[in-house]
């Protein structure tokens, strides 16, 4: 019998111990590569337990490409409401139309095809092939990014991460692998508490929580959220919220972002929203799109 590769011992120690225990989301029960990117786009900033809900109104109302390319940004963002950054809706929905004109609503499946659209980088498009295409590619996100550069004992740089997740996925199994990959960084090999003891791939692991730390030199290694508190992105939550439970005149919205004490603040941030295409404004009302 040839040498069992330390690779491959990582390989099957990882999917044993996400065989019977990956959670059980509605993304990972659907190889609909609209589905999988609605909910790639959706969880980027998010939580899993605010996607959830959102995730399956936004499928019930847009299933395919084409209906959010035919709703206005308007109804998405209503949807989108809660989610955060609504950027992303927005750029979804450039996304659905180019698909909706151009691949008459079927997602393509190869890398370059994806990359070319509107708002999806290395990370979506990847994640699209392996999650709904069932392709051999591995997908690097933050909890990747730690889990690898911890086995490794060093920090490592973008192109050897995706080069060394790439050579750890095992034939034929690049959705269960990318899957088990996400939950064991996101459960197990955590960002403050790693259960090294229990770890499957302990032998593995130059690290192994003894010295310091390689996840957070790495790249994509998540990088402390500012205060939520107070900030910008509060108060342009807190408006689109407000326009969107049918708040319309600039003063009652200034209300809602908490900022009457600084309305010129306040306006700064309106006028960006209209500037992105997130708001409508006619005089001193605004509306959704
Ligand atoms: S031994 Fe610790 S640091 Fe290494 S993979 Fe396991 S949980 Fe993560």
């Amino acid at each position: 019998m040839g040498r069992v590769s330390r690779h491959d011992r990582i390989a099957t120690g990882l999917i044993e111990w996400g065989s019977g225990s990956l959670r059980d989301l509605p993304w990972r029960r659907t190889n609909n590569a609209w589905h999988v990117l609605v909910s790639e786009v959706m969880l980027q900033q998010t939580s899993v337990t605010r996607v959830l809900p959102k995730y399956e109104n936004f499928i019930a109302e847009f299933p395919t490409p084409g209906h959010m390319a035919n709703a206005s940004l308007g109804d998405a963002l209503a949807l989108w409401s809660g989610l955060g950054y609504p950027r992303r809706c927005r750029n979804l929905r450039e996304t659905a139309i180019v698909l909706a004109r151009d691949f008459d609503g079927v997602m393509p499946s190869t890398l370059d095809e994806l990359l070319a659209l509107p708002g999806i980088g290395q990370y979506t498009a990847r994640a699209i092939l392996a999650f709904a295409h069932r392709q051999d590619v591995a997908v690097v996100d933050v909890n990747v990014s730690r889990v690898l550069s911890r086995l490794e004992g060093e920090p490592l740089k973008a192109r050897a991460l995706q080069q060394l997740a790439d050579q750890l996925v095992p034939e034929g199994l690049g959705w269960d692998w990318n899957q088990v990959m996400m939950d064991f960084g996101a459960r197990h090999c955590t960002v403050r508490s790693p259960q090294c003891t229990a770890c499957p791939v302990k032998k593995q692991c130059k690290w192994h929580g003894v010295g310091d730390d390689p996840a957070p030199l790495s790249a994509g290694a998540s990088k402390p959220q500012a205060k939520f508190e107070g900030s910008d992105r509060q108060a342009r939550g807190r408006a689109m919220r407000a326009v969107n439970d049918g708040v319309a005149t600039q003063k009652a919205i200034v209300r809602a972002m908490n900022l009457e004490h600084d309305v010129e603040r306040a306006t700064k941030l309106l006028e960006a929203l209209v500037n992105e295409g997130l708001l409508l404004r006619s005089g001193a009302r605004f509306t959704l799109p």
